[in-house]
Order: C-alpha cells, then sequence, then structure tokens
C-alpha cells in the first residue's frame, strides 16, 4: 500500500489530528517556515470550493512570502514578519484587516514575535490603530528596553517611531460584524454577559473565538523565530487580552529548542503556558518536537477542555502542525519539500 494511502487512512481514523500528513518532513532542511491561520470547527460541509480556494490561495501566498526572504539567505524574524502580514492584510484571518469585533463594536488587536537566538521578545497588546501589530511588536523588541506595550501607550510608542495610525474601521468586515450580532444576541439572550462571562463566552460556538494568525521560520544561519497575531474573541470586553502577545503562551522561540506559534482557546493557552512548556519538553525531556506538542495539546490541554493548535519548527527542520480541533488553517515550505497548505483534519 503506498505510504500516501496508509497515512489518508490513519488521519481518518483518528479524532484528533497532529497533522501526520504534514509533520516531520525535513529532517536535513537548511531552512524552513510554517504558519498558521486559526484553528477551530473548519469543516469541508459548511465551506464553499470558492471561499477554500481562496484560504488555500492567500496560506499558500504568506508562505511564499516569508520562503523567499530565507531562500536568499534572509532571517528568520524577516520571514515570520512577511509571512504575518500577508495574513493581517486579508480580510479571511482574524488578525489586521478582518479582526473580530469586541463587544463595543470595536476591534483591539495583540501581537507578540521572539528571537530564538537571544530570548528577545516584544508584544503589543489591546491595540486600535496600527494596521500591521506584528510590525510594532518587532519595535517594542528591537527599538525599546520593553517586551510588552498595550493600547494607548504602545499607539504613542508607534507614533513616536514613525507608524502610522489608522482608523479602526479600517478592520471592518461584514462577515466579522456578523458574528458579533450573533454572539451578543446569544449573550443577551442568556443575560450573562456580565454576571458569568466566562461561561458565556464558552458557549459561544468555538468560530466565534478563533482564526489568529502566526509563523515560525528556521533561517540559513540556523535561527528560529516565532511570531503571532490576532483580533482576539469575538465580543470580548474589558480589555480582555489573549495568549497571542503573551510570551510562553501563544509565542516562544529557543534555539535550544523550539519556536512556536499558538491558536485557540487564549485563556487555557496562557494558564498551560501552552509555547513554553512544548519547548521545555524538547530541551530538557529530549522530547521530540511532535511528541512534545502532541502531550500539551492533546494530553494537558484537551482533558481540561481548551482547544485550538500550534505549529513547531526545531533547528533541524523538524515541523510539527499539531491541534485537537476538527481543522486548522496551515502550511509549510522547507528547502527540500514543497509548498504544503491544509485546512481540515483530513487535509
Ligand atoms: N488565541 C486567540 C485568543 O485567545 C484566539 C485565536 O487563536 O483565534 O485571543
Amino acid at each position: 500500500m503506498a505510504l500516501k494511502q496508509l497515512r489518508k487512512i490513519l488521519t481518518a481514523s483518528l479524532i484528533v489530528v497532529s497533522s501526520p500528513l504534514l509533520a516531520n518532513q525535513a529532517d536535513d532542511a537548511k531552512f524552513a517556515i510554517a504558519i498558521h491561520g486559526g484553528a477551530g470547527t473548519i469543516e469541508k460541509s459548511r465551506m464553499t470550493p470558492e471561499k477554500e480556494r481562496a484560504y488555500r490561495a492567500k496560506l499558500e501566498e504568506a508562505i511564499n512570502a516569508g520562503y523567499t526572504i530565507l531562500e536568499k539567505g534572509g532571517a528568520s524574524l524577516d520571514a515570520v514578519v512577511a509571512a504575518i502580514n500577508v495574513l493581517e492584510d486579508s480580510p479571511l484571518f482574524n488578525a489586521g484587516k478582518g479582526a473580530v469585533y469586541t463587544y463595543e463594536g470595536a476591534h483591539e488587536l495583540d501581537a507578540s514575535i521572539m528571537d530564538g537566538r537571544n530570548r528577545q521578545a516584544g508584544a503589543v497588546a489591546g491595540v486600535k490603530r496600527i494596521a500591521n501589530p506584528i510590525n510594532l511588536a518587532r519595535m517594542v523588541m528591537e527599538d525599546s528596553p520593553f517586551v510588552m506595550l498595550s493600547g494607548a501607550g504602545a499607539e504613542s510608542f508607534a507614533e513616536s517611531r514613525g507608524v502610522p495610525l489608522v482608523d479602526n474601521k479600517l478592520f471592518d468586515t461584514d462577515e466579522r460584524r456578523q458574528q458579533l450580532d450573533k454572539a451578543k444576541e446569544k449573550l443577551d439572550r442568556e443575560n450573562r454577559q456580565d454576571k458569568d462571562y466566562r461561561a458565556a463566552v464558552e458557549s459561544l460556538p468555538v468560530p466565534f473565538r478563533m482564526g489568529t494568525v502566526g509563523a515560525v521560520a528556521l533561517d540559513k544561519a540556523g535561527n528560529l523565530a516565532a511570531g503571532t497575531s490576532t483580533g482576539g474573541m469575538t465580543a470580548k470586553r474589558y480589555g480582555r487580552i489573549g495568549d497571542a502577545p503573551v510570551i510562553g503562551a501563544g509565542t516562544f522561540a529557543d534555539n535550544r529548542s523550539c519556536a512556536v506559534s499558538a491558536t485557540g482557546h487564549g485563556e487555557y493557552f496562557i494558564r498551560y503556558n501552552v509555547a513554553a512548556d512544548i519547548c521545555a519538553r524538547v530541551q530538557y525531556q529530549g522530547k521530540s518536537i511532535s511528541d512534545a506538542a502532541d502531550e500539551v495539546i492533546n494530553g494537558v490541554l484537551l482533558p481540561v477542555g481548551g482547544t485550538g493548535g500550534v505549529i513547531v519548527l526545531d533547528v533541524n527542520g523538524n515541523i510539527a502542525l499539531t491541534f485537537n480541533t476538527k481543522g486548522m488553517y496551515r502550511g509549510s515550505r522547507t528547502s527540500n519539500s514543497p509548498v504544503n497548505v491544509a485546512i481540515f483534519g483530513d487535509n
């Protein structure tokens, strides 16, 4: 039986998929990039062929934007930013244009980036007027003495560095507005938005709270980098901040272990320190990245109700794209394997 066919059968028989089609395909890669565009209830039956094509094309464009930089000998940090910019600028994903709405009907964006060479990191949280939050996170890392800036302060920092502030409406899309209306209707109907916000948010269907974007890259110099950018969760309020800008939760990179970008229900990823936990298992227990990711995503998070996924890359160019949801927009390309994009559990 052809290997591909066998893998397909194995994949179809798993409820929780650890992306066997894409994992560990580049053991001797000199450089590599992997991206995600959010995890959740993504099913073929619920998607039109046009939409699926649009998602696949945009994922491929993002991978190639990063890959081109790596191929020319560019830095993994540059590749991560380039790939994320493509997804931030696309209305298809919950980051930048297309970000979800807060309860009040605005957009508050979070992003972070980490350099595997030295554990330098930068993050922004709750910014409303930054077109590409991942770029600002990088500026925080490279051009400030801080790691995380938030809200109006982060925007003043941006202005002081010559970054133009944009109108929050730039991020509007009809689809996300409809999601907010539905979410509010449900929250208001159950009258729980204030009394028991956690239960109310957790009772929202999964698509209302997912769609983050992220990238991990390994450059020819052997350096890892990771970045994540998001609009957070639909109908979030009170200045809620998720895992995406939290180093160790949504983003982590260290050349001694791995690079991780996460997507999913942020509160769980923060409490379980997901990205750092995966890399700690690699560094201190000698686990492979796919075992470490599987242990944390399926072994730790799933039993407590934490849904989502991660993309993980190590210095040898091994890639793990692991999730405990029905699907995750994802893809990769390495110096010895072609561009590969997947959406559903079985590709
Ligand atoms: N992790 C993000 C958050 O909780 C959401 C997502 O990944 O879609 O803000």
